[in-house]
């Protein structure tokens, strides 16, 4: 196994490249390809997400090869977990045996759920070099520090405030008024109405922020939150036109809630204690969601 730094789409279509996948299948019948070099591949060959999709409702989350000299990695299930270290050895293992199989002499793949997937190379290293001989080079895209952030918007202060769940703006949901989405998402967590009527009332988003963690949480709370905070961005921004505006003129910019407090959830924490793993940028990734159906309707 050899190991090199760069950029993946480089070594196309020289090398076999392997795409690190989930085994979420949309509507429409094609694979969510997530935000890293999925996505670029997807970009770069649309019919891939499709391909992808058939083979995985057919036969499941499995190595395959997509065309266009791309093969399918999983690393997880769902596109909003963290990646499974079992479940790397096991496509690791498929890998070898369908580069055996096609007679392929160089592969490049991935540090393979590291990004996204928020394990340590530390971790996922011992596991491939059981396997990977020097037809397989792994590649990774150098610090967190030193990745291209050209087109992002990587806080939600100043002028970009209005990303933030603490702006006000607002809207209605379950019959109530809510100042900013943060009061509403922290009302939605309780367990008790005594509660959630204690969070309407918090002055500011912070105190409503800081009552949610002392409450009794609803239950199935973890399952739910992403799609609460998803239904209460869309309402931020269609009860609030100036700001969808605001939102729309972000045009295509990676939007990341950056943050120093080790939100790796919700957003990605810059601290250097955090340098090595990637957030999943949740509410970054809601708030282009929804940017890219407004832009549609437009
Ligand atoms: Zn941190």
């Amino acid at each position: 196994m050899k190991e090199i730094t760069g950029n993946l789409w480089d070594h196309h279509p020289e090398y076999i490249i392997a795409i690190t996948t989930n085994g979420i299948i949309k509507k429409n019948g094609e694979c969510v390809m997530g935000r890293g070099c999925a996505k670029e591949a997807k970009d770069r060959f649309p019919d891939i997400a499709k391909k992808l999709g058939t083979h995985v409702k057919l036969c499941g989350n499995h190595v395959y090869y997509l065309g266009k000299n791309v093969v399918s990695f999983p690393t997880k299930y769902g596109w909003w977990e963290d990646s499974d270290i079992s479940l790397i050895e096991r496509s690791t293992q498929e890998l070898v045996a369908l580069v055996d199989k096609s007679g392929w002499k160089s592969v490049i793949i991935p540090r393979p759920g590291c990004n996204n997937g928020r394990l340590k190379w530390s971790k996922v290293k011992p596991v491939l070099k059981k396997y990977l001989d020097n037809r397989f080079t792994v590649i990774s895209f150098g610090s967190k520090v030193g990745t291209s952030r050209m087109n992002s918007i990587t806080s939600f202060k100043n002028e970009f405030e209005f990303l933030s769940n603490f702006y006000t703006s607002p809207f209605v949901y379950a019959g109530y008024c809510w100042p900013t989405v943060e009061h509403a998402f922290q009302a939605a967590k309780t367990k008790f109405s005594t509660d959630k009527w204690l969070v309407r009332i918090a002055k500011t988003p912070g105190i409503a922020k800081k009552k949610g963690r002392r409450i009794a949480l609803r239950e199935n709370w973890e399952q739910v939150k992403v799609s609460v905070m998803t239904e209460l961005v869309w309402l931020k921004f269609e009860y609030n036109p100036t700001l969808k505006n605001k939102l729309l003129d972000t045009k295509d910019a990676e939007l990341i809630e950056g943050n120093y407090w080790h939100d790796n959830f919700w957003g990605d924490c810059f601290c250097k204690k955090c340098s090595d793993q990637k957030g999943k940028n949740m509410l970054g990734y809601i708030l282009m969601q929804v940017r890219k159906e407004e832009m549609n309707k437009c």
